[in-house]
């Protein structure tokens, strides 16, 4: 079946007691033993498996072509169990250019865990060859395209060389969404989201998810991580993000689409913007492996720099009246953002950087917001 038709129909079934067609929300936390002291259902404590949770996960696995999915409470705790299976004594190369929080998880918790890591640019083969030969490497874990740099990374040859040297390959696929980019067909091991992105896409559910490419001891552990660890979402999250798969493709590909507007328009803009990142533009450096690995689009995330730094950032960012200045992406509403801000002082990020987040809105309103924003 096609991904328009999953959207709608993976994970879910009609209410076997009472006909609903949507999925009752599962609030209880604890369920009914049989005589036997088994449980006939299936189920025993929310944390351990809950019906909504366990409906997100099958969709989700269905939706990036996968084996299972481990469902989290935030993109976060996803990212954290994923690297706790190179725990302990393991290596983990990472892509540099990533989301603040994975590179400070990376800084300031793995390595605690006797975990050596190692930043690499993985949008360069050569430099990811040279970092797995350095060191024997449980995992490989990489974003593409990249937060806030919008950085494209080659998924097929990354897995193929990591997977040369025995290494575990991971993609956070957030920014791509399954509507875009499938990074388990393309080799990858986990593909991971912040469903609070693009899959929850409303900004309001918190949610992160690993899904698995195959059963064995990688979707063991982070099984076992779950429910021992106790990271899960509650049902209402679960049932939210499952309510919003329904709509994943129709949302992602519109809102692609005005991103790639919004790229074009700010990309002829010669003196109000320095440079735009988006992998849509024929002139981006990673536009040939995205026209190769993304399908139908080039996601909804662009960053673009503006002469003159932080402060002209700033005063562009605080005109804008359609926008609204906040963090996070992959909802309905457009967004901007001063990433460097954000990120604090370990931010590589360019000071006259911001990063937009483009929702449903009409392209050409978007436009003549950032067009009076720029200003004269
Ligand atoms: N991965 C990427 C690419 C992100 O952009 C984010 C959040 O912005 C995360 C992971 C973390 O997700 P969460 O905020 O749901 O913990």
């Amino acid at each position: 079946m096609r991904l328009e038709t999953l959207a709608i129909h993976a994970g879910r079934q009609i209410d076997p007691t009472t006909g609903a067609v949507r999925e009752p929300l599962h609030l209880s936390t604890t369920f009914e033993r049989g005589e036997d002291g088994g449980y006939p259902r299936g189920f025993a404590y929310t944390r351990a498996g809950n019906p909504n949770r366990i409906a997100l996960e099958r969709a989700v696995t269905v939706l990036e072509r996968g084996h299972d999915a481990i469902a989290f409470g935030s993109g976060s705790a996803a990212t954290l169990a994923v690297f706790s299976l190179a725990a302990p004594g393991g290596r983990i190369v990472c892509g540099e250019d990533c989301y603040h929080g994975t590179a400070q998880q990376l800084r300031e918790i793995v390595p605690h865990w006797g975990v050596d890591v190692e930043f690499v640019d993985t949008t360069r083969i050569e430099v990811v060859r040279a970092a797995l030969e350095r060191k024997p490497t449980s995992l490989l874990w990489f974003e593409t395209p990249t937060n806030p740099m919008l950085q494209v990374s080659d998924i097929a040859a990354l897995a193929e060389l990591a997977h040369a040297h025995g290494a575990l390959v991971g993609c956070d696929n957030t920014f791509a969404s399954p509507v875009l980019q499938l990074p388990l067909t393309l080799g990858a091991d986990l593909a991971m989201h912040s469903t609070t992105k693009y899959l929850g896409g409303h900004s309001d559910v918190l949610g992160g998810m690993v899904v698995t490419r195959e059963p064995g001891r990688a979707l063991d552990a982070l099984r076992q991580y779950q429910a021992v660890g106790g990271g899960v979402p509650s049902p209402f999250d679960c049932w939210l993000v499952l309510r919003s798969l329904a709509t994943l493709p129709l949302r992602v590909r519109q809102q692609a689409m005005n991103a790639l507007a919004v790229a074009r328009f700010l990309h002829a803009e010669r003196e109000r913007v320095e440079r735009v990142h988006y992998a849509g533009l024929p002139d981006h450096p990673g536009h040939e492996v995205a026209l190769r690995q993304m399908v139908g689009g080039f996601g909804a995330v662009l960053s673009f720099e503006v002469p003159g730094g932080r402060e002209r950032a700033m005063a562009v960012a605080a005109r804008t009246k359609l926008f609204t200045r906040a963090t996070s992406l992959g909802g309905v509403e457009s967004l901007i953002e001063h990433r460097a801000s954000v990120e604090g002082p370990l931010s590589r990020t360019p000071q006259g950087l911001l990063r937009l987040s483009i929702g449903l809105e009409h392209a050409e309103d978007l436009i003549a917001d950032l067009d009076q924003a720029l200003g004269g």
